[in-house]
């Protein structure tokens, strides 16, 4: 067993939203969080089709950009990503590997740790590194507790809540640049029966800054419908309880919470549901969050800023007309 930063000091970011926002931003910004301790370069790889813009961005703060083209979506050729960043992890050596918090990262990053030999946690929302190995701090127990935990394996691969770190300024020194067209490999384990993406509109759910949620308590799809008009009137997203996903009323992406996504909403109203610790675990950053909910007793509303104990049907519509006719 080799210790974390036992190979290397070098730290790897993986990017692959494709694009220079606030996402990118903190987990580059981690990345050179560690890259300073070590004393090592932070190497950016990016995944997908960049724009030079963005490229510039990422290259004026990292040491090196390894820029990898490829035919297909992320999403769609996971196994080829996969190759290519075992293949590059085995070149750079690094002592540790950082992913952001979407779904193809979180599929990615264990399965690439195990290819390498290396530790895999998720999560991050604080590193730092002690004796030569690199540290984690997560919510555990449903986001009742902290915990720091210590990754003994080299390299410590790690998908991190990238907001929850800050950006970093320019280096002195703008960073070299390398590209690489990744080659399309299919392993003979693994055969691809089926492709799904789900069609999405308007900003991530990670990148909102404004967020309408709905949970079990709507009782079927179609009070979603209601939710939209709401959130299309202030520019918010949309995104539900894992019991409102899983009941088929909405798509999975929407899902918010441990098991779902980690948002950072500066408005996050949740429409009947109660406020799980699962579900609070997603929005722990969130600046301010509202409710609505016919039950006073309502965990959520220990969380609330704002909070009207009422049923749905008696808020949304009244609230979408006040501020639809204060928009005109
Ligand atoms: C390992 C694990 C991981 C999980 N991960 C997640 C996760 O990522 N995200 C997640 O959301 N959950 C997750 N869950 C599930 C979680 O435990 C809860 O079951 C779920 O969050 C409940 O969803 P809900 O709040 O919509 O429903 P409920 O808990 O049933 O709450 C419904 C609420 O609606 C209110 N209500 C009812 N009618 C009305 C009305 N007319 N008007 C206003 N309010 C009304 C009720 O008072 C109630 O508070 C996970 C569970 C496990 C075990």
């Amino acid at each position: 067993m080799s210790e974390t930063s036992g190979n290397g000091s070098d730290i790897l970011c993986v990017l692959s939203s494709n694009e220079w926002d606030r996402s990118a931003e903190g987990l580059v910004g981690a990345g050179r969080l560690l890259s300073d301790k070590t004393g090592g370069k932070l190497i950016a790889v990016t995944l997908g089709e960049w724009q030079d813009s963005a490229l510039k961005q990422l290259g004026a703060r990292c040491h090196q950009v390894r820029v990898g083209q490829t035919q297909v979506s992320v999403s769609g050729g996971i196994e080829s990503m996969l190759d290519y960043l075992v293949k590059l992890a085995e070149e750079i050596q690094p002592a540790s590997i950082l992913f952001g918090n979407g779904t193809v990262e979180e599929e990615i990053s264990p399965r690439l740790a195990f290819r390498l030999g290396g530790s895999s946690i998720g999560d991050a929302q604080a590193l730092t590194i002690s004796n030569n190995r690199i540290q984690v701090t997560r919510s555990v127990y449903g986001g009742k507790a902290t915990a720091v935990m210590e990754l003994q394996k080299s390299p410590a691969v790690v998908w991190i809540r990238s907001r929850a770190f800050p950006p970093a300024g320019p280096l002195p020194q703008s960073g070299s640049f390398e590209t690489t067209v990744i080659q399309e490999t299919s392993p003979e384990s693994i055969e691809l029966l089926q492709h799904h993406e789900d069609a999405s509109e308007g900003v991530s759910l990670e990148e909102a800054t404004m967020i309408v949620s709905g949970g079990r308590g709507l009782g079927g799809p179609e009070p979603f419908e209601d939710l939209k008009a709401l959130a299309a009137t202030i520019g918010a997203e949309m995104a539900a309880s894992r019991a409102a996903c899983d009941a088929g009323w909405v798509p999975h992406s929407w899902q918010v919470g441990q098991t779902g996504k980690k948002v950072t909403p500066e408005l996050y109203l949740a429409v009947a549901m109660s406020g799980s610790s699962q579900h609070m675990m997603g929005i722990t950053d969130a600046r301010n969050i509202a409710a609505v909910n016919t039950d006073p007793d309502a965990p959520i509303f220990k969380h609330c800023r704002f909070g009207i104990v009422e049923d749905y049907r008696n808020v949304i519509g009244p609230l979408t007309e006040k501020l639809k006719s204060r928009k005109k």
